[in-house]
C-alpha cells in the first residue's frame, strides 16, 4: 500500500469510528466496511440511502446496515451461504481427484510389482547377475517409497480437508443463524425485527409500529392446501414491501403475521398508512394452480401503536398485539385503534 493510500485509509477510519459511535452502530466487521465506505464517499448512492435512513430513524437500524452492506459492498461477491457451498464443492472435488490419483498410483504400483516379480522369476530361470538383481530390487524399493509418499500425501489431504469441512460447516451454521431474511417471503425476519426494535427503542427516536395478521388464514390452507397458503403469504409480503416508502421497513413476524416499522411518524399517520395497506390487501388476488381459480377474498387485520419514551420492544409489541386482537374481535379486516 502506498503511503498516500495508507494515510487516506487511516484518515477514513479516524472519521468512520466517531460516526459509528454517534449513530449507535455496533463495531462489527460489516459495519466497519459500511462506514469506511461511507466516509470514503466512493459509493454516493449508498451514502444517500444511509443519510436518508439516519434522517428517518435518527440512527441506523442493524438490518438496514446489513442490507446496505449487501447491496453496495458485498453485492458483487455471492452471498455468504452460496460462497461456502462453492468452497465445500471445490474442496470435495479436490479430494476426489487426489484420491483417484493415488488409486491410479496404486494400480501402477501393482503393475510394477508384477513386472518386478516377473523379473525376479527370470533371476532363477536366466541366471541374472548380482548387479542385475540389485537393480531390480532398487527399482522396487524406490517405487514403493513413492507410493508410500503418495498415500501419506492423501492422508494429509484428507485430514486437512475434513478440518476444512468442519470449519466451513460451522461457518455455514453461523451464517444461517445470523441470517436476517425470511426464506419464504424474502422480507426481513423476526430476528432482524428484534435487533432493530431493540436499537430503535434504545435510541429514543419517535416511530410507530404496526402488526399485520392475515384473516382466517387457516381456511386457505385447509381449502386449497399449504402451498397455496404459502403463495398468499408471499403475495401479502410483496404488497407490504411495496408500501415501504419513506424509510418504512417490513418484516415477517412469524407464520401469517407481519410487522412494519414506521420511522418518525405518529400514531395518527401510521394508522392512515395501515388503513391504505389494508385496502391494498383487499385487492390482492392469488391464483390457485390446482383449480385454476382466482382467490380474491384475502384480508388482514392491523394493530397500530406508537413509541413512547421508555418503551421496551416487548412492551411495544404487546400493545400492538392487543390492538390487533381487538381488530379480530370486532370482525377482522380493520385497523385498530379506530381513530386517534
Ligand atoms: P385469524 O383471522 O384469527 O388470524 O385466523 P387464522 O386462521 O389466520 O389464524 P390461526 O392462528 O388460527 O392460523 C394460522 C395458521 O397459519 C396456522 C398455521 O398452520 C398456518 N401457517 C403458519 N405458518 C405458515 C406458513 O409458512 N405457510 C402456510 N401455508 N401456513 C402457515
Ligand atoms: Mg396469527
Ligand atoms: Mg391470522
Amino acid at each position: 500500500m502506498s503511503k498516500k493510500l495508507f494515510q487516506q485509509s487511516t484518515e477514513n477510519l479516524r472519521k468512520a469510528v466517531p460516526l459509528m459511535i454517534k449513530n449507535q452502530v455496533p463495531t462489527t466487521p460489516t459495519n466497519y466496511a459500511l462506514w469506511y465506505t461511507y466516509v470514503d464517499n466512493s459509493v454516493p448512492q449508498m451514502n444517500k440511502e444511509l443519510d436518508q435512513t439516519i434522517a428517518d430513524y435518527g440512527m441506523c437500524p442493524p438490518a438496514t446496515g446489513e442490507t446496505l452492506y449487501r447491496t453496495y459492498i458485498a453485492s458483487k461477491t455471492e452471498t455468504d451461504i452460496r460462497q461456502l457451498r462453492t468452497s465445500l464443492e471445490l474442496l470435495l472435488n479436490e479430494v476426489t481427484h487426489s484420491m483417484s490419483d493415488t488409486l491410479a498410483d496404486t494400480q501402477e504400483f501393482q503393475t510394477m510389482i508384477d513386472k518386478n516379480f516377473d523379473c525376479l522369476a527370470r533371476v532363477e530361470d536366466e541366471g541374472l547377475s548380482f548387479d542385475e538383481v540389485m537393480e531390480l530390487v532398487r527399482g522396487l524399493i524406490s517405487e514403493s517409497k513413492e507410493i508410500r509418499h503418495s498415500t501419506r500425501f492423501l492422508n494429509n489431504q484428507l485430514n486437512n480437508a475434513s478440518a476444512e469441512v468442519t470449519r466451513l460447516k460451522a461457518q455455514l451454521e453461523q451464517v444461517q443463524q445470523d441470517a436476517l431474511y425470511d426464506g419464504l417471503s424474502g422480507l426481513l425476519n423476526r430476528r432482524a425485527l428484534d435487533n432493530d426494535l431493540a436499537s430503535i427503542c434504545a435510541a429514543n427516536q419517535p416511530f410507530s409500529f404496526i402488526l399485520v395478521d392475515i384473516d382466517h388464514f387457516k381456511k386457505f390452507n385447509d381449502e386449497y392446501g399449504h402451498l397455496f397458503g404459502d403463495s398468499v403469504i408471499k403475495a401479502i409480503a410483496r404488497r407490504l414491501q411495496l408500501s415501504c416508502r419513506d424509510g418504512i421497513t417490513a418484516y415477517r413476524f412469524g407464520g401469517e403475521e407481519f410487522a412494519l416499522l414506521v420511522p418518525a411518524k405518529n400514531l395518527r399517520i401510521a394508522r392512515q398508512l395501515a388503513e391504505s395497506i389494508r385496502r391494498a390487501v383487499e385487492k390482492v388476488s392469488v391464483k390457485d394452480k390446482r383449480s385454476n381459480q382466482q382467490v380474491d377474498t384475502i384480508t388482514a387485520s392491523f394493530g397500530v401503536t406508537e413509541f413512547t419514551p421508555g418503551d421496551s420492544a416487548s412492551l411495544l409489541i404487546d400493545r400492538a398485539d392487543k390492538q390487533l386482537y381487538e381488530a379480530k374481535r370486532l370482525g377482522r379486516n380493520r385497523v385498530l385503534p379506530m381513530s386517534v
